[in-house]
């Protein structure tokens, strides 16, 4: 796979699996029926993996559009079966009468088929495409052949021109936007896995909250959206109340950060001279503070919710953290043995270390915090 942005060169575009037909994977009816199948991308392969073609000369419908580690991916509809697969766009060359575009199967394709698997369709429209006949396909890859060999390299940017706006797949928008395209087939207590209702609270059979928790400001659950185990039709998972949460109340919109000026660190005293005596005397004037006031330092601290993910083939670990910026007015020398303070910090903890640096804190190493800051003079 190409990590670059942008720097394919143009033998490796088309690659040697090219066919003039669109294959999408023969899935499960229902992959809820059966505990155990192959799973690619979320969809419950049918045993052994095998590719079936859509027929030349048909319409197929464009479900959902992103992009993925930099690459733009299409999910794609078979017009008969209403299986789902994912194309990334390798290529898209426009001519005065026809746009075409050059797919290649996602990633990590577990059949024998020779991968990548790559194909040739027309774009009718953002939501549609259009699969060739073989002679329709023979006429459009010595154009898209011509194409690739003049520009080199293809801008990515020319997918959301051509199919609309790509969101990034790892935005809570991208999440959302799946959310409300797709009716799960079923939910499953997020738990103990039981068959449920949407509409309940709690499970009845393991008595797990499905809420998430309410805002402490207006009282009311900070998103509607509940605790499940769903299977989708193209993808499966345990979903947790924030899988698509934006860190706001979405009944009142308080934002979950926090932004807090501290008087803390290396004086300012220093670093505010820099700008002469004169002009510092008058500035702290302005701002009706006292020479006393640079002996403490400024640091900003932003603390808000954040998220790591971590990903094996298809399988994707959500892991919520809790991000710590810090920015300060004076940083002091840095060394490699001693570590002082940098002008910029960022940490990011698990809720389960954050947890245990308070705990810590309060406890056993609360004498850390009883600490004073000093000074001597040497001159
Ligand atoms: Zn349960
Ligand atoms: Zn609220």
């Amino acid at each position: 796979m190409e990590t670059g942005e942008g720097d394919q060169s143009s033998g490796e575009v088309i690659g040697s699996g090219l066919s003039h037909m669109l294959a999408v994977p023969v899935q499960l009816e229902d992959p809820a029926s059966q505990r155990v199948y192959i799973e690619w991308r979320g969809l419950a392969l049918a045993s052994p993996p095998a590719l079936e073609m859509v027929s030349p000369f048909t319409r197929v419908p464009i479900a959902r559009r992103w992009m993925e580690q930099s690459e733009p991916l299409l999910k794609l509809v078979h017009p008969d079966k209403g299986t789902q697969v994912d194309y990334i766009v390798r290529w898209i060359t426009k001519t005065s009468s026809a746009c075409f575009a050059l797919l290649e199967l996602a990633q990590g394709w577990p059949g024998e088929q020779s991968a990548p698997y790559q194909t040739i369709v027309e774009v009718l429209d953002r939501d549609m495409l259009w699969t060739l006949t073989a002679d329709e396909f023979s006429r459009a890859l010595p154009v898209l052949q011509t194409d690739i060999n003049i520009r080199g390299v293809w801008p990515k940017s020319e997918s959301e021109e051509v199919f609309g706006e790509m969101a990034d797949w790892l935005s809570p928008q991208f999440r959302a936007e799946s959310a409300v395209k797709e009716e799960a087939r079923e939910v499953r207590c997020f738990e103990c896995e039981e068959p449920i209702q949407e509409s309940f609270v709690a499970c009845p059979y393991c008595g797990a909250a499905r809420l998430a928790p309410p805002c402490p400001e207006c009282g009311k659950p900070v998103t509607q959206a509940r605790n499940k185990r769903a299977y989708y039709h193209s993808e499966n998972g345990r979903y947790p109340w924030h899988y698509a949460w934006d860190g706001r109340c979405q009944n009142c919109g308080l934002e979950f950060a926090a932004r807090v000026s501290l008087s803390t660190g290396h004086l300012l005293f220093f670093e505010a001279l820099k700008g002469g005596i004169e002009e510092t005397l008058e500035k702290l004037k302005r701002e009706g503070r006292d020479a006393e006031s640079l002996r403490v330092g400024e640091s900003e601290m932003e603390i808000r919710a954040g998220e790591s993910v971590y990903s094996m083939l298809d399988d994707w670990d959500y892991q919520p953290t809790i991000e710590v910026k810090i920015r300060r007015a004076v940083a002091s020398n840095m060394s490699a043995t001693s570590g002082g303070l940098s002008r910029e910090e960022r940490m990011v903890m698990t809720p389960e270390e954050a947890r245990a640096l308070i705990e810590e804190l309060q406890g056993r190493l609360r004498i850390l915090m009883e600490r004073k800051k000093w000074s001597r003079d040497t001159t």
